[in-house]
Formats: C-alpha cells, sequence, structure tokens
C-alpha cells in the first residue's frame, strides 16, 4: 500500500493506474476505521482495480467545535487495517494541503440539507459537498462508496454529483452493524459501558417502527409510538425520528409499498450524538 500525503502525489500514482485502463474506487472517511468502513473497503476491492481510502477530519463539517476536537484519531492503527486489508492507496492529506486557503463557497442543498440532520447540524453539508467535490477533482475516480449509514449524506452526494456532472458512480453500501443492532461508529468509542448498552435501543426502535409500517400503521402514528418508546428509555435524548423518501428525505404520509421508505433516527446518548437509519424494504 503507498501512503499519500499530499496531492501530487496521489494525482501521479492514479494518473499512472489510469493510463493503464485500472479503474479506480474512493472510500471517504474521517479516520477511526473500524467494521464499517472496512465493509465499504471490501465492497470497493470487489468491483475496483485501485482502491483508495482517504482519511480526512474536514473541519468544514463540524458544526461543534468540541465534536471536531474530540474526534478520534489513530492513524497507526488505521494504517495497519489499510494494509492487512489490501488497501491500494492510503490518502492522508493535511488540513493545509486540502485548503491552503480557506473556502468561501458554500453549498446549499435545499431540502435535502434543512429536513433531519440539517436542522440540528447548520452548515454540515455545505461542508460535506465542499469535500466531496474536492475530493472528486483532485482524484480521477470511478466509483465513490458510501455507506448507508449516512442517509443524508448519500442524498446530497447523489446530487451533488448530478448537478455539477461528475463522472463518478455512486455505490451505497449497507450498514454494518454490532451483534446487538448498533450501527458501527467511530462515535461509539466515546460510550461509556452503561451508554454502549443503552446505545442499542435506537436499532430496536427502528426495528418497532418498521413493523409498525409493515402491519398497515400510518406514518405519523408509527413516530408517535417510536418517540413514547425512546422516551420511556433513561440516558436518551432524542432529536428525531423521521420516516422519509430515502432519496427525496421527503416525510411520507402514507406508505406505497413500491417506494423507497427509510425510516430515520438521531439523538445523544449522554454526550455522544448517533444516528442511524434503515429502509422499510430490508428484511
Ligand atoms: P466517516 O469516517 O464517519 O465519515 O464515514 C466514512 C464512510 O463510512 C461514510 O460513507 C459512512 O457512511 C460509512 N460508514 C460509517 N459507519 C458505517 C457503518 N456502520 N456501516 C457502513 N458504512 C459506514
Amino acid at each position: 500500500m503507498v501512503v499519500c500525503h499530499n496531492i501530487p502525489q496521489v494525482k501521479s500514482i492514479i494518473s499512472t493506474h489510469k493510463s493503464n485502463i485500472k479503474s479506480v474506487g474512493l472510500v471517504p472517511t474521517m479516520g477511526a476505521l473500524h467494521d464499517g468502513h472496512i465493509s465499504l473497503l471490501r465492497a470497493a476491492k470487489e468491483s475496483c482495480d485501485i482502491v483508495v481510502v482517504s482519511i480526512f477530519v474536514n473541519y468544514l463539517q463540524f458544526n461543534e467545535q468540541a465534536d471536531f476536537v474530540n474526534y478520534p484519531v489513530d492513524l497507526d492503527s488505521d494504517i495497519r487495517i489499510l494494509e492487512d486489508e489490501k488497501c491500494d492507496i492510503a490518502f492522508i492529506p493535511d488540513t493545509a494541503h486540502i485548503y491552503s486557503e480557506s473556502p468561501v463557497l458554500k453549498l446549499n442543498f435545499q431540502h435535502l440539507e434543512e429536513t433531519m440532520e440539517g436542522k440540528f447540524r447548520p452548515g454540515h453539508f455545505s461542508g460535506v459537498g465542499i469535500i466531496m467535490a474536492k475530493l472528486l477533482n483532485i482524484l480521477d475516480l470511478d466509483t465513490i462508496f458510501l455507506g448507508q449509514k449516512d442517509l443524508q449524506q448519500v442524498a446530497v452526494i447523489r446530487k451533488l454529483i448530478a448537478d455539477l456532472a461528475f463522472d463518478s458512480n455512486l455505490v451505497v453500501v449497507p450498514t454494518f452493524r454490532e451483534p446487538d443492532g448498533l450501527a458501527s461508529s467511530s462515535r461509539n468509542k466515546r460510550l461509556s459501558a452503561e451508554e454502549r448498552s443503552v446505545a442499542s435501543n435506537f436499532h430496536k426502535a427502528l426495528i418497532l417502527g418498521r413493523e409498525l409500517l409493515i402491519a398497515g400503521e400510518l406514518p405519523l402514528k408509527v413516530c408517535k409510538r417510536v418517540e413514547s418508546f425512546i422516551e420511556a428509555i433513561d440516558g436518551i435524548n432524542l432529536q428525531y425520528f423521521e420516516i422519509v423518501d430515502s432519496h427525496s428525505l421527503r416525510s411520507k404520509s402514507a406508505i406505497n409499498p413500491n417506494d423507497n421508505t427509510s425510516l430515520c433516527i438521531a439523538g445523544y446518548v449522554g454526550e455522544i450524538r448517533l444516528l442511524d437509519n434503515i429502509n422499510l424494504n430490508d428484511h
């Protein structure tokens, strides 16, 4: 595996692969790699000749300074994991390389960024869009691999690719979960043992919501039932539970079995903000 810390080096390596007609896939991450990231890397290896994993903690997408400062960083362990997984290129740029000047650009994804996460994380998706556009411009990519766990991020990046005509495919990889259903996340490492056991209720709430929808309950009623389920649990501060179209992210008032519907949840367990979703049809 080649570890690249600067842009000219990674561009030159990728351009050599492209001139040899190799397909190049990117798994963009913020590091502190876990099984969820590894599942993306494995999916990328199955369909691309050359796999790049980027590790970059993008300050533009953090709306709370404390979250940025406390974001876990463990580059030695990350590089070991990537080597074990036979990643081809680890792209680990410094902030000064990516943002030699602080961007003045702001992206507005309208409804896609105003709902759910956007209500609690102003500016987050503009930061996500800017880093993705930069990576798509720097690296000559055939495909990018994103986790279903960040459903709203996927919707935003799908629109970014369409609106700016980036010539890359987007592949969405299913959420990797711990045995009790909690979605793997870099933030899970910061949960105490007690918080960790409370956290599995996020997934239970999603499953409850899906069962109620399948049984024919209307979305509004399902939201109320799931909110009551969460409110009865000590230690969770729910921010939202929503039933939405998986692409437009518009709230559903009724369910049609042919629609692509997702159930989404976010909130705090102690100081740690957790986020999850499931698709109505994945069971
Ligand atoms: P992050 O490092 O948190 O920015 O995540 C990098 C990529 O990994 C994003 O596309 C996430 O959606 C994806 N990801 C994070 N957690 C999981 C998971 N548990 N299962 C699948 N993908 C994930």
